[in-house]
């Protein structure tokens, strides 16, 4: 990478990289076409650094770098203990440039800074987490007394895709990194092209850490280029995704040609359903933080929020009164609670559905750009009460900093509108009634389920979708057993009854 210092007239990180390039068998390379692309601040959108553009020919290299790792490096070899103390040196890496990794994230993808921070220390923490899961892991044996002992022999699947998405990119890409290297996998990772940025970070981390050369290979790169010859390559055998549900489907099929094991974290349009009995205060709180922290780019968004009717006035009037108070601005502020949002096309994607809510709904705060703040990608927290079920801004993911509200009358009401779009990410409950609580749990369409509690997730759980939000759960061993490869060996014990074909 080289350095220089950029003209613009916001905050910008000292020795931000000007050029950021692909990382193949433990050298940063150019493409070997030469193909680059522009990456921009989304706060000034001025093109601040040139990235390489990875094509078939880049992604046949690094893929064959990990081949080769794998086959004969000593990664997949070296002892869990051994494995596990390079996580740790990795996780410690990462919290000693906590600040660093956060300042140059803000400044790529417009989180605020402060959100940035704790998305670094989740990122270290998911080191931190596998290194440990793989000391103590432990495998099936199953016992057919004097006759056979069976046993689970778990063995790496080999080079691991990895695709991630421009949201909270660097923690995302720790979440598929970390248990993929545990499990004693070699990796080709292809990150978003709008924030390339902070990927390129990992490499010196990993070599300094003691991760061998071809174990991490990075490729930058468009999803329809470098991430389809990904996709598509042979010696690839599994596919970790997270992004759109419409690319997971593109990629899905593509994957059938190969078989290909896959994981697959896509969108969401989470209900936050809130009932008369619950703790208002509380659940205001957290509904607010629920669709606005991480500039409401967060694909387990609280972005519907379903109240029953008798508070539902109180509610609004509350709700958007504090949404008017949420602090707009430049995201390496730390008083900032809302940022400017990544790239210019996503900021025309989220003001079009802000335009659409507008004939669907009552605004009630928000509704367009904060007139302090005439540039850069920054849209105000905006609230639409009384949307119905089949409005646009219900059904579809927005992803950004933009909430539907509405009423029901009943249980049923709740569960039928919580339950009624295709997706089926989270669901957040507020309810003081017990039994109610558990009975919505356990009938709502949502891979996980929050009671009285926004995003707070223990990483041994599992993490994933249902419906159109994902095939496949990630999350403490699930995540092992999706980068390893379960073998049964049998071993017997006594004489086999053995039909004597051919004896006679
Ligand atoms: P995206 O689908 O546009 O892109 C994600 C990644 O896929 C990028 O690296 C992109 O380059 C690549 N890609 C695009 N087309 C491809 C193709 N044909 N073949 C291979 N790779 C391809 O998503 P995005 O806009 O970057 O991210 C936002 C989306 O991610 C939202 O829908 C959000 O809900 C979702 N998301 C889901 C989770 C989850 O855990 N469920 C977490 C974060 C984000």
């Amino acid at each position: 990478m080289t350095q220089t210092s950029v003209q613009t007239t916001h905050y910008v990180p000292d020795d931000l990289p000007t050029s950021i390039r692909h990382f193949i068998g433990g050298e940063f390379v150019d493409s070997v076409d030469g193909e680059t692309f522009e990456v921009l601040d989304p706060v000034s959108n001025q093109t601040y650094a040139i990235a390489a553009a990875g094509q078939q020919a880049d992604i046949d290299l690094a893929v064959a770098a990990a081949k080769d790792a794998f086959s004969s490096g000593p990664w997949p070899r070296m002892l869990p203990r051994a494995r596990a103390r390079v996580l740790h040196r990795i996780a410690d890496a990462v919290e000693a440039q906590d600040a660093r990794l956060a300042e140059l994230e803000t400044f790529d993808t417009g989180l605020p800074i402060t959100q940035a921070l704790g998305q670094a220390q989740r990122a270290a923490e998911n080191f931190r987490f596998f290194a440990d899961l793989i000391v103590a892991q432990a495998d099936d044996t199953y016992q057919v007394p004097g006759r056979q002992i069976n046993y689970v022999n778990r063995k790496p699947i080999g080079v691991a895709g990895l695709i991630t998405p421009w949201n909270t990119p660097f923690m995302l890409e720790s979440w598929k990194l970390a248990p993929a290297l545990a499990s004693g996998c070699t990796v080709v990772l292809k990150p978003a092209e709008f924030t390339p940025l902070s990927a390129s970070l990992w490499a010196e981390i990993f070599r300094t850490a003691g991760v061998p050369d071809g174990v991490f290979n990075l490729v930058n790169g468009l999803g329809e280029e470098a991430g389809d010859a990904l996709v598509k390559h042979p010696d690839v055998p599994l596919i970790s995704f997270t992004g759109e549900t419409t690319t997971g489907q593109t990629i899905y099929r593509n994957c059938a040609a190969n078989l290909k094991g896959m994981s697959m974290e896509l969108g969401g349009k989470s209900p936050a359903v809130v009932f008369a009995d619950a703790d208002l205060d509380a659940a205001i709180d957290s509904t607010l933080f629920g669709v606005f922290s991480l500039n409401g780019e967060r694909c387990t968004a609280s972005s519907r929020i379903l109240v029953e009717r008798s508070i539902y006035d109180e509610f609004c009037a509350r709700y958007a009164a504090r949404a008017q108070r949420i602090v707009v601005g430049d995201p390496h502020d730390p008083k900032t609670e809302v940022g400017a949002l990544v790239h210019p096309e996503h900021y025309a994607k989220v003001m079009s559905y802000v335009e659409i809510g507008k004939t669907e709904g009552r605004l009630l705060a928000g509704g367009g750009r904060p007139e302090t703040l005439p540039e850069g990608n920054y849209v105000s927290p905006t609230v639409f009460a009384d949307v119905a079920p089949t409005a646009r801004i219900f059904q579809e993911e927005i992803f950004g900093p933009v909430v539907a509200i509405t009423p029901f009358e009943t249980d049923a009401e709740a569960l039928a509108l919580a339950n009624g779009v295709k997706y089926g990410l989270a669901a957040y409950i507020w309810t003081t009634d017990l039994v109610r609580a558990h009975t919505f749990a356990q009938s709502v369409d949502a891979g996980m389920v929050w009671l009285n509690s926004h995003n707070v997730r223990d990483l041994r759980t599992p993490f994933g979708g249902v419906k159109a939000s994902g095939l496949g759960h990630e999350g403490g061993y699930r995540s092992i057993d999706f980068y390893t490869d379960s073998q049964a060996v049998h071993i017997t014990l006594a004489p086999v009854h053995t039909p004597r074909f051919g004896g006679n």
